[in-house]
């Protein structure tokens, strides 16, 4: 764990910032971490959390909000030019009666498709993960500076 930083040794996000448990990484700095989801609503599904474990909005200081949408800008982007879907919601769930269901603060890049009659409560179902992995790496090469 890194000396300045707070973490929830229970949090599965927490985890994945330590190294504990893998995840389709796309992007890091100093205060943020993107990779993919790996229930994924449609191709390129993506999320990104601060470095510093914030359970929602509500208690995330501004100067972590800041660069979270800053990363968030910078992964959209590069979802819209590789896997160029029809659009893209950007989102972010406080509370279970939003269907939050990890407790560390995150924003979810939504890739949409034309007709997919999306909800907000998609349901998680396990994607495909050597498909992930390509997606990933897709997405990758796209980030921009
Ligand atoms: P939310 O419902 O807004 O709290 O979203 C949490 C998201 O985290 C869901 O879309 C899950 O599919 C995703 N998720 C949970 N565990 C993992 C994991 N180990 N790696 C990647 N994504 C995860
Ligand atoms: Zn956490």
């Amino acid at each position: 764990m890194g000396e300045d930083v707070a973490r929830d040794p229970e949090c599965i996000f927490c985890k994945i910032l330590e190294g504990d448990i893998p995840a389709y990484k796309l992007f890091e700095d100093e205060h943020t971490f993107a990779f993919m989801d790996i229930n994924p609503l449609n191709d390129g599904h993506a999320l990104i959390i601060p470095k510093d474990h914030h359970p929602n909005i509500f208690d995330t200081p501004t100067n972590v909000l800041a660069p979270l949408m800053e990363t968030t800008q910078r992964i959209a982007r590069a979802i819209q030019n590789s896997i160029a879907p029809d659009g893209i919601n950007i989102l972010q769930a406080n509370g279970h009666g939003a269907a939050q269901s990890v407790f560390h603060v995150h924003f979810h890049v939504l890739p949409r498709k034309n007709g997919d009659d999306a909800k907000l409560n998609w349901g998680l179902r396990p994607g495909d993960m050597d498909h992930i992995s390509d997606l990933a790496q897709q997405i990758r090469v796209a980030i921009k500076d």
